[in-house]
């Protein structure tokens, strides 16, 4: 990497996250850092980028992200999975610890962190696992994964089965002030099923996933919150039933974040008869009951984020009978043009109000300086050019993880320019994507 210079941002629009508002202005990154907003800055000195009318955002920050790396570098590997956030906007990154091994020790932490730094465009957050092994026994040593830098705890790809252990993640989380990120999913109530139980599951022979797999685990867990203390943030919700727990629960007093993913708030399961595998999600596309309900959640502030769950995967593991598929999408490349179909082009919100869900709401949840347009805090950008039309194919997808339900869709939404600490990181102005 270079020296990194100044950048004068000018002729567009500015998002103030913090007041869901855009605001016309310029912007001047100096020393990795937003130096100045203003309606008129002057820098004779500076590199100068014209938005052309179009939108300067913070840096989008995923809390929810899959990079498969160490294990399965044959799916996705920190590298890839960086160039996948930095073209999709994302300059902060969260990712699960579900690898091979499991992030469930200090090492493991220290190793991605170090692999980040040599390999990474974006910033890479790891999160420690809540059991060793993810095997759902036997508690990690919650103080020292914090210690070398995890930033929550999860057992994600799984819902935590033992309450015992549960209770004492959330008095972990009490303790040191950091957050369970909760795969809300009975194991047995969610038995083998691959898509949503209903009339399509019942049309596919699927033994289904209940809504109540998801909502029953989550009561139990808001419960152990309110026992322990501690933060609870509920991955993917995705019924209409856990919307009304978790906003129970925020009104009596009780600390809980939630996310949900752009594929929640925009498809359903309708479209799994025809993409099968490709449609094949955990938790799955759920009816348009459930959705209607997780954008009133998201519209209403009972969900506090979006989070891609990005989840890449090899062809040969998509391309196969619905029963046989993993479960996931990748997600970071489409999440915002996505996101934006599900609230703006329907009317549920504008784009400044739908920008803090990607910015400083996740930043507020891990603690983070950045997602935010402010004087002295880190310089990630993201330049986005809302009306753009393009197709969604594997050619142009950066990551290893062509399984989207989107692949040879047209999606409107697209991020042109992405910047971390100063540097750019990802430029599609002049290849027009
Ligand atoms: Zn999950």
């Amino acid at each position: 990497m270079g020296p990194v210079g100044k950048t004068l941002f000018r002729n567009g629009w500015l998002a103030d996250v913090e007041q869901g508002k855009l605001n016309r202005g310029e912007l001047l990154v100096e020393g990795g850092k937003i130096a100045a907003i203003g309606p008129s800055i002057s820098c004779s000195t500076a590199l100068v980028i014209d938005l052309g009318g179009l939108v300067l955002s913070p840096g989008f920050i995923d809390l929810h992200t899959h990079l498969r790396e160490p294990g399965y570098e044959y799916k996705e590997t920190i590298a890839s999975g960086s160039r996948a956030a930095a073209a999709g906007g994302f300059t902060t990154i969260a990712c699960m610890p579900n690898t091979r091994p499991a992030l469930d020790t200090a090492a493991r932490i220290a190793w991605v962190k170090t692999q980040a730094e040599a390999t990474s465009k974006v910033k890479v957050l790891p999160i420690g696992a809540v059991s060793l092994g993810q095997a759902g026994v036997a508690a990690t040593s919650f103080a020292d994964l914090k210690a070398s830098g995890a930033v929550a705890f999860s057992d994600d790809g799984r819902g935590v089965m033992s309450s015992r252990l549960m209770l004492r993640a959330l008095q972990a989380s009490q303790d040191l002030a950091m957050p369970i990120m909760a795969h809300e999913e009975d194991a047995e109530l969610a038995g083998n099923g691959s898509v949503n139980a209903g009339a399509i599951s019942e049309r596919l022979a699927d033994a289904g996933i209940p809504a109540a797999a998801e909502f029953i685990m989550l009561a139990r867990d808001l419960y152990l919150t309110e026992l322990a203390g501690g933060h609870l943030h509920v991955c993917h919700v995705s019924t209409a039933e856990s919307v009304n727990l978790i906003r129970q629960a925020k009104a009596r007093g009780i600390k809980v974040t939630a996310e949900v993913t752009p594929h929640h708030l925009h498809l359903t399961e309708a479209i799994v008869p025809n993409l099968l595998g490709q449609a094949k999600v955990n938790p799955p596309l759920r009816d348009e009951v459930d959705r209607m309900a997780v954008i009133a959640g998201l519209v209403d502030g009972t969900i506090d984020v979006i989070a891609t769950d990005h989840a890449p995967h090899a062809a040969h593991e998509k391309n196969v009978p619905v029963g046989q598929a993993a479960f996931g999408f990748s997600g970071l490349e489409v999440a915002y043009p996505v996101a934006q179909a599900a609230l703006v082009d329907s009317g549920f919100l504008s784009l400044a109000e739908l920008l803090p869900a990607l910015t400083c709401r996740p930043a507020s949840i891990l603690g983070l300086p950045q997602g935010r347009l402010a004087v002295g805090a880190p310089a990630d950008l993201v330049m986005l050019a809302p009306a753009t039309r393009w197709r969604v194919t594997a050619e142009k997808l950066r990551s290893q993880g062509k399984n989207t339900p989107y692949l040879g869709q047209d999606l409107v939404g697209q991020v042109l320019l992405t910047m971390v600490d100063g540097q750019i990181v990802f430029d599609a102005r002049e290849e027009g994507k």
